[in-house]
């Protein structure tokens, strides 16, 4: 690959330049990079954010490491595999953003149910209801002796159509149901945005910055009572992929414009992958 890369490829007299480009959920694209996990405390494979910086919620991390001096940052503890291959052509896979984001809310609203002791087999059976209504095939079941729910683990289709119609208000009241479904919309239209070619990278960035203020929105006290509204959800909540949606997205696609970012979806790769693995314990 690097000989490829410096030298070109020669067929008939003409001299092929190759530009690499990599591609790959979070996981593969780390072991790659010679990068600790996604949970250490410096995750992101792009910039030196770590999980204390998170919590300032800032988002004008930008792509700021060099794959020449990609041992000197924390957490880079091995050496790459594709050193040849600039790190601004490592490029986070769009369809596994949706689904790792979408994983995160929909694991949050299960939380939310838990906490408040609503998640019986009432709840479960509105949500298989639901999901049956929306077309989605969707169980819940637990494993002979264990204590925990399992439930079926969906495809991408499956996602984003839980994601576009799922109609919370039959598992949560009205007020909550109502704010957790504009921040799925706003997702949904995000992810749409994303794999939208030439879309306006300034508007895209202005969006997600406006999607997370959403997610991160705080308590607030209901003025002349003493009734608190809840918000939404703390900066623990925020995993690596939504950092990377947030403060990255939109420097790939300016970067990878000629090519889009739908060019570098895994989507066909995953399908097949499904088929070997098809449920996920919560
Ligand atoms: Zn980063």
């Amino acid at each position: 690959l690097d000989d490829l890369k410096n030298y070109g490829l020669k067929i008939d007299e003409i001299v092929w330049k190759f530009e690499l480009y990599f591609s790959s959920d979070w996981k593969f694209l780390s072991i790659c990079l010679g990068f600790n996990a996604a949970n250490s405390n410096f995750f992101c494979p792009w910039c030196q954010i770590s999980k204390h910086g998170q919590n300032n919620n800032q988002t004008n991390w930008k792509i700021s490491k060099e794959i020449e001096k990609i041992n000197e940052y924390p957490g880079h503890n091995k050496r790459p595999l594709f050193y040849m291959i600039s790190l601004n052509n490592w490029v986070p896979d769009e369809l596994h953003i949706m689904l790792r984001i979408w994983d995160r809310l929909w694991s949050l609203v299960i939380s939310e149910l838990k906490e408040s002791n609503q998640f019986d087999d009432v709840c479960r059976k509105e949500i298989m209801q639901e999901m049956s209504r929306i077309s989605v095939n969707f169980q819940f079941w637990k494993e002979h002796g264990a204590d925990a729910w399992n439930h079926t683990s969906l495809m991408g289709d499956d996602k984003l159509k839980v994601l576009k119609n799922f109609n919370l208000g039959r598992i949560l009241p009205p007020t909550r149901a109502k704010k957790i479904r504009e921040l799925w919309n706003r997702f949904n239209q995000i992810y749409f945005n994303l794999k939208t070619k030439d879309y306006d990278v300034q508007q895209f960035q202005f969006e997600v910055e406006d999607w997370l203020e959403l997610f991160l929105t705080p308590d607030r006290i209901i003025p002349n009572s003493n009734r608190i509204e809840k918000g939404l959800y703390s900066p623990s909540s925020i995993t690596p992929y939504i950092h990377v949606l947030v403060c990255h997205i939109s420097e790939f696609m300016e970067i990878h414009q000629k090519w889009g970012m739908k060019a570098f979806s895994c989507a066909p790769v995953e399908k097949k992958n499904h088929q070997q693995v098809s449920f996920l314990p919560i």
